[in-house]
């Protein structure tokens, strides 16, 4: 079997490219006679793939020397705690909760401090993402956070919120690197790496220096102090070696398809189709408010959860691969992430006007 159109929302497609470099440099990476997989971490070689990573990363991104690169592990989840015990000087935060990452994140901090919730879009089984132009944040809240693209619901905030002043923390797990973004803006980015840029065991944040201290909440452990990771270049233990490697390839495969902007430009290229056909069924309908869909992650329904089923099951015998819902909304979600070509998704419009017809 061949290379099926895989829109799943995460561990997700990888530029197909980069998957055939990694496939020849296998056995023997650059004339080591090794894999990545075996060198150690301390090598020259490592050395070098790491730094090629960030400094790629820095290009990418447009990251100003005041903030660290951080190649971490634990998942985006353990950022959930890791940013409370690290930042929560005054022991409060201001959490938007739009969608059940927000809202893990949000319980996680109440376990270090106050975590007050500013605002909520789950008066529409978050369907939307609130104003927040004017929030009561408190006084002395250590940062603001939000989760910028929400994987399960697919809003996307198209405006950041006005923190008043107060550090912005942003999850982008499933928006990394899908469109360029002011990093000044931000004291903490950080992303699980397997939505839209690696395999599954990295996660990179990047931090504004001046928050990466030693005053951090007592009994945090030295591996969840972001000063431990700054201060030895990610590497105070064994790193995702094999990991950061794919990542410092798909850095690449960015560059060379002209970075952000260029990428930016494709994504919605390809999200408009999907939405415009979305717009115009009668079978089909999607589940967000228009001016806050994501890019990435669109959701969307029949109104049946027959057809939906049925949807699902036809769309996979046809070579449409994870298009069932999150399980704890149903329906349907299509993850059109970077490395998700135009191709998979004009012939899943295709596929769906097929169904249509078939269905009405
Ligand atoms: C997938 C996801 C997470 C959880 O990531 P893990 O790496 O599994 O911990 C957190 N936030 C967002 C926005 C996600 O999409």
């Amino acid at each position: 079997m061949g290379r099926v159109y895989n829109f799943s929302a995460g561990p997700a497609v990888l530029p197909e490219e980069v998957l055939k470099e990694a496939a020849e440099e296998m056995l023997d990476y650059k004339g080591t006679g090794m894999s990545v997989m075996e060198m150690s971490h301390r090598s020259k070689a490592f050395q070098e793939i790491i730094d090629e990573a960030e400094k790629d990363l820095r290009e990418l991104m447009n990251i100003p020397d005041n903030y660290k690169v951080l190649f971490l592990q634990g998942g985006a989840s353990l950022q959930f705690a890791m940013i409370p015990m690290n930042l929560m000087k005054n022991k409060k935060a201001a959490y938007i909760i739009t969608g059940q990452w927000a809202k893990k994140a949000y319980q996680e901090a109440k376990n270090y401090g106050e975590a007050v919730a500013v605002a909520s879009s789950a008066d529409q089984t978050f369907s939307y993402i609130p104003d927040c132009s004017d929030l009561e944040i408190p006084e002395d809240a250590d940062y603001v956070y939000i989760c910028e693209n929400n994987t399960i619901y697919g809003t996307k905030y198209k405006e950041l919120p006005n923190t008043k002043g107060h550090t912005l923390v942003a999850d982008v797990s499933s928006c990394f690197l899908s469109e360029p973004v002011d990093v000044t803006k931000y004291g903490v980015i950080y992303g699980g790496v397997q939505k839209n840029i690696g395999p599954a065991g990295v996660v990179i944040a990047i931090i504004r220096e001046d928050l990466i201290t030693e005053e951090v909440l007592p009994g945090t452990p030295t591996m969840m102090r972001y000063k431990t990771h700054a201060d030895n270049g990610s590497m105070y233990n064994t790193p995702p070696c094999y990991g950061i490697y794919i990542c410092g390839k798909v850095f690449q495969w960015l560059k060379k398809k002209g970075g952000l902007s260029a990428m930016k430009e494709l994504n919605e290229k390809k999200a408009k189709l999907l939405y415009d056909f979305l717009d115009q069924s009668e079978l089909f309908k999607g589940t967000v408010v228009k001016k806050d869909r994501s890019l990435m992650n669109v959701p969307f329904v029949t109104g049946s959860e027959e057809l939906d089923a049925k949807f699902v099951k036809e769309a996979k015998a046809a070579g449409f691969e994870n298009l069932k819902g999150h399980r704890t909304v149903g329906g349907m979600r299509a993850s059109i992430y970077n490395a998700m070509p135009i191709e998979g998704v004009e012939a899943l419009v295709a596929f769906m006007k097929k169904f249509e017809a078939e269905n009405k």
